[in-house]
């Protein structure tokens, strides 16, 4: 295809962080609404990735691992109007080369039962065995990179290192992904797995009044995430991180009329225009006097019952 000759090829898996970071991009294409991430020893063992997206077709086994396969973009003039992380169909390709081994189970939503699909190093499919699961996909990577001893050397090395980051870019999609209940866990042998990230489902909040915005992400109604609020509510004045407890005292009081348990997390942007607020409230500057702070209290009072009322779903 044109397009695909069109689209530069690079090198896409280079350590544990993009090997995670495309199985989550493309758990999220697939319309995911839970993703959860299994390692074991740091992902040197393994990296799995489960969705319960919409699952892989029939007619997508036979490509699925070979390289500029991609369900993504049927023509180049589509790329501008792309909405989803992947397009290049490279990321499958590339795992599927760089790892011992390279299997998928998939069941799609009008499908009575699963699909496991083990592909080689070149990305043929080369068997198909029925397995029960639920709707969804999941891809699991053995031993990354054991085909080249040397980069599995450096690999091995760096792991620690790898591993962290890893955490924090997940970490940043755990925040942004709207939707996405995101889990990840770690093994170790002979140990018990432990959780290292689990998010619950961000809702959007959005209020308008008079070219002064609130915008951020907050929890899902019934899914608060533990009793302290300082740790997980974040609050910023035009983008600038600032304490706003008036901000963070409304959220949590609209919230305990819909949840007695558990505070909401929240990352909450208030956007005014200059001459509305005053930062030399206090001398840390990390107070703030909001001219019309009432009403927009209002206004984030409303939305915040209109996003977490039951009626709504
Ligand atoms: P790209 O994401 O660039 O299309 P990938 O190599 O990452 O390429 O994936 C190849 C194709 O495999 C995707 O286009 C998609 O059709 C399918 N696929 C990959 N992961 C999933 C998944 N988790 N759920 C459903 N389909 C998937
Ligand atoms: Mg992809």
């Amino acid at each position: 295809k044109e397009s695909v000759a069109r689209i530069c090829s690079g090198q896409v898996i280079t350590d544990l962080g993009t090997a995670v970071k495309e199985l989550v991009e493309n758990s999220i294409d697939a319309g995911a609404t839970h993703v959860e991430v299994k390692l074991r020893e740091f992902g040197l063992d393994l990296i799995e990735v489960s969705d319960n997206g919409s699952g892989v077709p029939p007619h997508n086994y036979e490509g699925l691992a070979l390289k500029y396969h991609t369900s993504k973009l049927t023509e180049f003039n589509d790329l501008k109007s792309i909405a989803s992380f992947g397009f290049r169909g490279e990321a499958l390709s590339s795992l599927c080369e760089l790892a011992g081994s390279f299997v998928v189970t998939t069941r799609t939503a009008d499908q009575a039962v699963g699909v496991k699909l083990t592909y080689n190093r070149a990305g043929k499919l080369v068997s198909k065995d029925t397995v029960p699961r639920p709707p969804g996909t999941t891809v699991s990577i053995g031993k990354l990179f054991s085909p080249l001893p040397v980069r599995q050397g450096e690999f091995k090395r760096n792991i620690k290192k790898q591993y962290n980051r890893l955490l924090r870019v997940l970490q940043g999609y755990a925040l942004i992904c709207v939707g996405v209940r995101l889990t990840v866990t770690n093994t170790m042998p002979g140990k018990q797995p432990s959780r290292l990230i689990a998010t619950q489902r961000n809702a959007r909040l959005e209020d308008n009044v008079a070219n002064r915005r609130i915008t951020g992400l907050v929890s899902k109604a019934g899914e608060g995430v533990g009793r302290s609020d300082t740790e997980r509510q974040f609050t910023f004045l035009n983008g600038r991180p600032v304490e706003l407890p008036k901000v963070t005292r409304v959220l949590n009081e609209v919230w305990r009329q819909y949840e007695m348990k558990n505070k909401p997390a929240a990352i909450v942007n208030v956007q005014l225009p200059p001459g509305d607020f005053d930062v030399n409230v206090t001398p840390d500057k990390r107070e703030v006097f909001v001219t019309g702070e009432a009403a927009l209290l209002e206004a984030l009072k409303a939305a915040l019952h209109e996003l977490w009322s039951p009626s709504r779903y």
